[in-house]
């Protein structure tokens, strides 16, 4: 079962991850967009940690409300109001339970894509986060249902994410700025895509 710490390594991990990547996602978000994504998330991200840190215990679910309301107070992007949804509404759906199963953070992740969906209206093939999301989702849910291990149900949801925003590539936008770019989209990967396969990577981290 996860605890709140788990929560929090995975925004550790996060944080590590897109700082890291921060100017590969810069220069996908400048081929197609307006080239802040990685400074945009590397800021949201380093004030999540500096909102958790001395912080003592407490359920998984505030811990992830929390996260969700410092991405949206500090990045200014599209990213950060998609992402902060996401995390509140997988917050508060796992209430205030201390131990959370693998049913439980599928649930939470399966309410984190419905959050961004409502407030973005993004489906599969639209080159959004959505892209990375929703395989990840499926991936994670098919590998529970068979009986794997959760680590290895992380691991299965995090390659599905890495796939599908690969598969952004060859896809023309049709939310969020790149859009505006039309055909000159294509050929591109998704800076949002992108980051969505580093934060559900970073998940695999947090629970090995
Ligand atoms: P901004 O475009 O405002 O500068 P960011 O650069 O931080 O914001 O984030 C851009 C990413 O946000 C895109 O690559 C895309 O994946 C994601 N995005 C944009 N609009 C949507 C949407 N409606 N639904 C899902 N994801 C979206
Ligand atoms: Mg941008
Ligand atoms: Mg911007």
């Amino acid at each position: 079962p996860l605890r709140s710490a788990t929560i929090a390594a995975w925004m550790a991990e996060a944080g590590a991850a897109v700082r890291a990547h921060r100017d590969q996602l810069t220069q996908l978000d400048a081929a197609i967009g307006d080239g802040d994504h990685g400074t945009n998330l590397v800021r949201g991200f380093d004030a999540v940690e500096q909102a958790l840190a001395g912080r003592g215990e407490d359920a998984p679910g505030r811990v992830l409300i929390t996260c969700g309301k410092t991405l949206v107070a500090t990045v200014g992007g599209a990213s950060g109001p998609l992402w902060g949804s996401a995390f509140r509404r997988a917050g508060r759906s796992l209430d205030d339970t201390a131990e959370i199963d693998g049913a439980q953070l599928a649930a939470a992740l399966d309410a984190a894509l419905a959050a961004i969906q409502e407030l973005g209206a993004a489906e599969v093939g639209d080159k959004t986060i959505v892209d990375a999301l929703a395989p990840a989702v499926v991936a994670l849910r098919t590998a529970l249902g068979a009986g794997e291990p959760l680590v290895l149900a992380l691991e299965a949801a995090a390659a599905a994410a890495e796939e599908g925003a690969r598969a952004t590539v060859p896809l023309q936008a049709r939310k969020g700025r790149a859009s505006y770019l039309g055909e000159r989209s294509i050929g591109h990967q998704d800076p949002g895509a992108t980051s969505t396969a580093l934060i559900m990577r970073a998940l695999v981290r947090a629970v090995s």
